[in-house]
């Protein structure tokens, strides 16, 4: 019916009558062209005679049978290519083995599937086309294997043989003549270690289950190279279906691979710190949003903008203005991974992004709250305010952030980001060098400490800081020995601070390192001027935080300036608190004694407010008790306070240890104290503390400070 169309040239030999008819109707239907013969030489004669394309083949014939005319069509040079379907009965297994012995492409059962014969033989041919061509072009095919980077394998079950191809070899990087084949094995061993499981299941369920894979996977050469392969296998399996090998392609896709790398860079990356862009962040703060939102978190977006960058660029150049944003870039950084956030949160480069020529935005994952997110952003804006060394002179620049919070003030990421910008304008309206939350109420309480901290800085660098000196007497005579030097910050707008507004900060944000430097150096060169007017023995007292007491080299620095000003170091009297001993008993014991040893004065301040004991008083070599003032103040009503007085005095006795009272305010209070036996007080009761040059006064004119005397409370 539709003979000559362009399916290809059949040649059908069987004997039996009617399937010869049914299958001629039906190829030609399928669109081939067929000549039908009845017998093994008519076949031999037309195939010889005509182009055919596939053979058709029954087994059982009279005269020449399937196998001989298979056998001698095989025999020919046309023949050898050919593809031959033998038509046997079903569960001839023994026709099946002679047909494939005899050279039979494959084998049609009987009785034929009518609907599937059309399909097989179409397959049949196409599969001969293609190793004809691949055949006729072996050549070409191997270039193209190789430009293709195209490897291939192939593992056998009954021999346990693996058979690779060159280019795979080269793929390997197995390269010279006396290499020895390959194993399965050793195939698998070039898998890099942590992939390697994988793809050895992999490899087993195609042997064991028949089972294709595509897997992509690096291997290791021998030289220590890394390359990426696609590797996709099948099952081969015999006509019995059980599964006889392997075979697989492996393409090295290491340029492809490089290359979306190197795209994804682009597109993700910002060229010039190397930070996320802000496609990713978006990415990954959708991510962290929906995170946050299952595991009912907090978290955080932060936009941070450098305030009159362009005048950067103005100074520096093109160039310089880079330099500087890589160096901040490099700080927001290091200040996140130093933050104290869940673990994710450090490791993941896509939290600190930079989304515009001088603005960066960072994400917060499980912040503690909103007080959290607002100290970690007063560490990138401290970050960005240290000192940049843009070549002769030190650039100070500050920044301004915004914070918008999930789940309060967004509920996805575009608005929180958009959030964070807004706040970040308000920041910078505010004044620049500021935190602004997105919420109003929020801003409040965050400004004032930020205002106070930035003030502070501003005070260590330029000299606001000052200090007052307290008098330590003995109440029954009024006669000064001592001296508590106690810190003062005359603000410009807001007079005398106290110490007890700004120290707490100060710790928090290490300046009080600085200021602990600062103090120590005026109190020596107060000690200097003072031996000069004849008071070399004078000693005064000075108050170190915890901070400050862990400080590598605070023992060399005290040596230093004690050396530097000429004083002794005995002059000096260091005030620590007994938070400071419990931080690290051994370490601290180890101080305590270093400092007593090179004959510094060490007094205990504020005790009995801690959790010092009896025991830790014997291991700490100190000289001196403050008793607290709190205890002072109701000592006189009696009760419990009186007798933890009572007894700190009682135990400065026992240890031979001198007590301070401070903080006596009242003549009952003095009263109190020197019946238990302590004379040494400091309080407004005989002076407040005063500023140096009056206190020099006093010192110098041998003024005595008798109890009433400082007309205060
Ligand atoms: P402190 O070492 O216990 O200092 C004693 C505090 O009691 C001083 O407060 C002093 O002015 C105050 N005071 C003295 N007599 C009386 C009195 O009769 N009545 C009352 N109500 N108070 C009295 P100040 O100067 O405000 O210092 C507070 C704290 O700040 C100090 O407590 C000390 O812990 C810290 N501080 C002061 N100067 C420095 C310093 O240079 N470095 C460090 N790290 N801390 C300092
Ligand atoms: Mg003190
Ligand atoms: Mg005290």
């Amino acid at each position: 019916m539709n003979a000559g169309r362009d399916g290809g040239r059949l040649l059908l030999v069987d004997d039996d009558v009617i399937l010869r008819g049914m299958a001629t109707q039906t190829l030609r239907h399928a669109g081939f062209e067929v000549t039908a013969v009845d017998s093994g030489e008519e076949g031999l004669r037309i195939f010889a005679a005509e182009p055919i394309d596939l053979v058709l083949l029954d087994v059982m014939m009279p005269g020449l049978d399937g196998f001989e005319v298979c056998a001698r069509l095989r025999a020919t040079p046309r023949g050898a290519q050919t593809p031959i379907l033998m038509l046997t009965g079903l569960n001839d297994a023994e026709s099946v083995d002679a047909a494939f012995r005899c050279g039979a492409t494959d084998f049609v059962t009987k009785p034929i599937n009518w609907t599937l014969l059309g399909h097989r033989v179409r397959y049949s041919l196409r599969a001969s086309a293609t190793s004809e061509a691949a055949l006729r072009s072996s050549e070409h095919l191997a270039n193209a294997q190789q430009l293709a980077r195209l490897g291939s394998w192939e593992w056998s079950v009954d021999h346990g043989e693996l058979t690779c191809s060159k280019e795979l070899l080269s793929i390997l990087g197995r390269t010279g003549t006396d290499v020895p084949p390959l194993t399965a094995d050793a195939l698998l061993a070039y898998v890099h270690e942590p992939e390697r499981l994988a793809v050895q299941r992999a490899r087993h369920a195609a042997v064991r289950e028949g089972q294709s894979y595509q897997l992509d996977f690096s291997i290791e050469r021998p030289d220590g190279s890394r390359r990426v392969l696609s590797e996709q296998a099948s099952a081969r399996r015999d006509s019995g279906g059980r599964v006889v090998g392997v075979a697989a392609i492996a393409q090295d896709i290491t340029e492809r691979i490089e290359a979306e790398h190197r795209i994804h860079k682009l597109a993700f990356y910002d060229r010039l710190t190397g930070l996320a862009n802000r496609q990713l962040f978006m990415d990954f703060s959708k991510m962290a949003i929906e995170r946050a939102r299952r595991l009912h978190s907090l978290c955080a977006v932060v936009h941070l903008d450098l305030d009159r960058f362009k005048c950067v660029n103005d100074a520096l150049g093109q160039d310089g203005g880079d330099a500087v944003l890589r160096t901040l870039a490099g700080r927001l950084q290091e200040t996140i991974r130093r933050a104290d956030l869940a673990s994710t949160a450090r490791i993941d480069p896509e939290v600190v992004a930079r989304v515009a020529g001088n603005a960066f935005t960072v994400l917060l994952l499980d912040i503690a709250s909103n007080e959290h997110a607002s100290l970690i952003t007063q560490r990138l804006l401290q970050a960005v305010a240290q000192p940049l060394d843009a070549g002769a002179q030190a650039l100070v620049l500050t920044a301004s952030a915004g914070i918008a919070l999930f789940p309060r003030d967004a509920q996805d990421a575009q608005s929180l980001a958009q959030k964070a910008e807004q706040a970040m304008y308000a920041a910078k309206d505010a004044g620049r060098a500021q935190i602004r939350f997105y919420d109003e109420e929020m801003n409040a309480a965050a400004s004032k400490r930020l205002t106070l901290e930035n003030d502070l800085r501003r005070a260590v660098r330029d000299g606001e800081l000052c200090l007052f000196y307290q008098p330590q007497v003995e109440a029954d005579t009024g006669v000064m020995h001592a001296a508590e030097a106690l810190i003062r910050w005359r603000h410009p707008r807001r007079g005398l601070v106290s110490p007890a507004e700004f120290i707490p900060l100060a710790e928090e944000t290490g300046l009080i390192v600085s200021i602990g430097d600062w103090v120590v150096q005026a109190v020596c060169e107060a000690l200097q001027r003072w031996g000069t007017l004849g008071f070399d023995k004078f000693s005064v007292s000075i108050n170190l935080s915890t901070r400050d007491f862990v400080e590598q080299d605070l023992v060399e620095k005290l040596e230093t300036m004690v050396h530097r000003f000429g004083i002794e170091p005995r002059q000096l009297t260091l005030e620590i608190t007994e938070t400071v001993l419990m931080s690290d008993t051994d370490r601290t014991v180890a101080r305590l004694h270093e400092l007593r040893d090179k004959g510094f004065g060490l007094s205990m301040d504020d005790f009995g407010t801690g959790f010092s004991s009896l025991s830790y008083l014997k291991r700490f070599p100190v000289h001196e008790l403050k008793i607290d003032r709190s205890f002072v103040r109701d000592a006189t009503r009696g009760g419990l306070d009186a007798a933890i007085a009572g007894s700190i005095i009682e135990l400065g006795k026992q240890f031979g240890l001198r007590v301070v009272a401070e903080g006596v305010e009242t003549t009952d209070q003095a009263a109190f104290l020197l019946d238990r036996g302590c004379t040494t007080h400091q309080g407004y009761l005989y002076a407040k503390p005063m500023p140096a040059d009056e206190f020099e006064a006093a010192l110098v004119n041998g003024r005595t400070f008798l109890q009433g005397m400082s007309g205060a409370a």
